[in-house]
């Protein structure tokens, strides 16, 4: 398996890998990793799919990516994903998936031409004072101190970041800044998390700096990514002949492995166990049969409650968990699962899911989005965050209907916390103590509804199920070289992990496209399949990108040259003129020089 990039590789069709029509694939979990696994494994691997199963403890497809109306509770969305136009394996595989909306057109189709049509921006990030404009207004706010730290977190090396946390290495300034506030609550980070991750996060989506204060720099689905994205997906395998095996749990797989004194030896899984409806059972394996795990999951033993009801804390057995446990205890290179699942506190987080049902709500929304929750298009264009509240609580409301069946006069509408442990300001309790109609409270009181109307209104107008997430940001955790399995181990002969927990190069957590490209990687892999994975975008490799996310984190000021004034002349003088010259003029961090004047670089790509 290599990397590429350009139009080039990403046309060209690979010729059928040899032996495949001998091969056959076990894959653990329905998540879109799985999922994608074995997409690309028939379209470019050509492999038969009725040559593939997958395995999945639940009774449906998507894992995390989900979507659901609860019987009674109510619609239950645990997340909404942001996405953008660089997740180059996910838009690889989803090109070639029907889209289920329109016909003749793939999902990517799809997504593209909604995303056109109604591009998502918000017109207000952030409230204060119980619905007022926090007056961010798009500014990072970042001091000379904070942009210092970014750029030495930027240049640092992977192992000087390793094992460290996010609060060890950027300094109070930075941590006080509208960057953090909207960093952190856009991607979930906590200031305990991985410095490295942070580092990682800074590199991958260097080229939307400038589209992070208003989310221009987002793409949404048009409904919820489970009847956007999975089930377009989950047909298409279903008519290639996948066999779909739920509600069966897999409790272990057995490995051969053969140390060599000078290499990494070899690795052959040889059985994989399960329970399947309450009975043992498995499959043996040889060397042409495929083992695919997803290992790890951040919505494992999540609980819904409901309006009523508290999400519980689920401390308990963990399957996806505990089978990395028992895999990792076999080989040193198989990963280190408590570091990222071992510590619950540090990685749980609750979200909850409202639909409104009394009118007089989604007045209170248009009013601080500033646009008809009704339209159909872009609503709040991404979350809206109360700066001051103490949950620090985020609220987003997506195109409307968020699913097929909901009713036209019905809001549903998101709201997650970053502090689940702090008592809130209305009500007086942490979130994950709160019962749905609890936390409508609390998000009615940051909306701005005056008082007198909160519990009424949170009472019968809104029905709210709370999700409780132990493992949500476990992949977050600082974390070492090691910590996670390549996704196919040096050694490896007919097995590969995927998932938000193996490892691949350059590329970020909690993100679809993560979960899609180790699936992509470890399917080129298994099949030696001669086309290239596309690289993580280069964009941090991009000098442009570089000069116009520097401009955007000085808020546009010009940088100030160092040293005495005839010396800034003199350097001055030099740059003009100068192809430096010109790309700093023209990205703003130096003022326009005699001959050399700011030019619209309408010749190139930079967003
Ligand atoms: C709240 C939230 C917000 C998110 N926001 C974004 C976002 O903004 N942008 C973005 O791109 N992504 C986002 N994501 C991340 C994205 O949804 C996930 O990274 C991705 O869906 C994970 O897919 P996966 O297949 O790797 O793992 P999972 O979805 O975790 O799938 C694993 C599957 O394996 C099954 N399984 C596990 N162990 C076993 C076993 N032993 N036996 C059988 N089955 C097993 C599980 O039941 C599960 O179905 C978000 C996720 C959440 C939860």
């Amino acid at each position: 398996m290599y990397y590429s990039n350009g139009n080039y590789e990403a046309f060209a069709r690979p010729r059928k890998p040899a032996g495949v029509d001998d091969k056959s694939a076990w894959l653990v979990g329905a998540g879109l990793a799985s999922m994608s696994a074995a997409a690309f494994m028939i379209r470019d691997g050509r492999m038969a799919g009725e040559r593939i199963t997958i395995l999945e403890r639940l009774r449906l497809p998507g894992g995390a990516l989900d979507g659901i109306k609860e019987p009674k509770k109510g619609f239950v969305i645990r997340g909404g994903r942001e996405m953008e136009d660089h997740f180059e394996c996910l838009w690889d595989l989803f090109r070639s998936v029907p889209s289920i909306e329109i016909e003749d057109a793939s999902v990517l189709d799809e997504f593209y031409w909604l995303n056109k049509d109604d591009p998502n921006y918000s017109l207000q990030r952030a409230t204060v004072d119980r619905g007022q404009d926090a007056h961010t207004d798009g500014l990072f706010g970042l001091t000379e101190k904070a942009q210092k730290d970014i750029v030495k977190i930027f240049l640092a090396t992977r192992e000087e970041m390793e094992g460290k946390r996010i609060d060890e290495v950027f300094g109070p300034d930075f941590l006080a800044s509208n960057f953090w506030l909207y960093w952190r609550t856009m991607f979930a980070f906590e200031e305990w998390h991985s410095a490295l991750e942070m580092k990682l996060y800074l590199h991958r989506f260097v080229h939307h700096i400038g589209g992070l204060p208003d989310f221009s720099a987002l793409k949404f689905t048009k409904y919820n990514q489970y009847e956007s994205l999975v089930l377009p997906l989950y047909r298409w395998l279903l008519d290639q002949g996948v066999t779909f095996r739920f509600s069966t749990e897999v409790t272990d797989i057995d490995f051969e492995i053969t140390p060599a004194p000078d290499g990494p030896g070899r690795k052959q899984a040889t059985r994989i166990h399960w329970v399947a409806d309450g009975e043992p059972g498995g499959v043996d394996l040889g060397e042409d049969d495929l083992v695919l795990a997803t290992i790890g999951s951040l919505t494992e033993n999540s609980d819904n409650g409901d309006h009523h009801t508290p999400a519980r804390l689920d401390t308990g057995p963990a399957p996806a968990w505990d089978l990395w446990r028992r895999i990792a205890a076999k080989d040193p290179s198989f990963g280190h699962p408590d570091v990222f699942g071992g510590d619950i506190p540090r990685t749980k987080w609750e979200s909850a899911t409202v639909t409104t049902l009394d009118p007089r709500i989604p007045g209170y929304i248009q009013k601080i989005c500033k646009r008809d929750p009704f339209s159909g298009k872009v609503v709040t264009g991404g979350i809206v965050t109360a700066k001051d509240s103490s949950w620090l609580l985020s609220w987003t409301v997506n195109r409307q209907p968020h699913f097929k069946q909901q009713p036209a006069d019905q809001i549903v509408v998101w709201v997650y916390s970053l502090f689940v442990d702090t008592p809130g300001d209305y009500v007086k309790k942490p979130m994950q103590e709160c019962t749905g109609e609890e936390i409508t409270r609390e998000w009615l009181y940051h909306l701005g509804v005056p008082v007198d109307q909160i519990d009424e209104l949170a009472s019968s107008g809104a029905k709210t199920v709370p999700v409780m997430m132990p493992y949500v940001t476990s992949f977050f955790m600082p974390r070492h070289a090691g910590d996670r399995p390549d996704v196919v181990p040096a050694g490896a002969v007919n097995f590969a992990f995927i998932g938000q927990f193996a490892e691949t190069s350059r590329d970020c957590i909690f993100t679809t496209e993560y979960s899609v490209r180790t699936g992509m990687e470890a399917a080129y892999r298994l099949l030696d399949i001669e086309r290239g994975v596309p690289e993580v975008f280069g964009s941090t490799y991009d000098v442009r990108t570089l000069l116009k996310a520097t401009s955007r984190l000085r808020d546009g000021e010009e940088v100030d040259l160092p040293g005495p004034k005839f010396l800034r002349e003199r350097l001055m003088r030099r740059l003009d003129g100068t192809q430096i010259g010109e790309l700093l003029t023209d990205f703003g961090l130096i003022p326009e020089l005699g001959g050399t004047a700011r030019r619209e670089r309408a010749d190139d790509a930079v967003e």
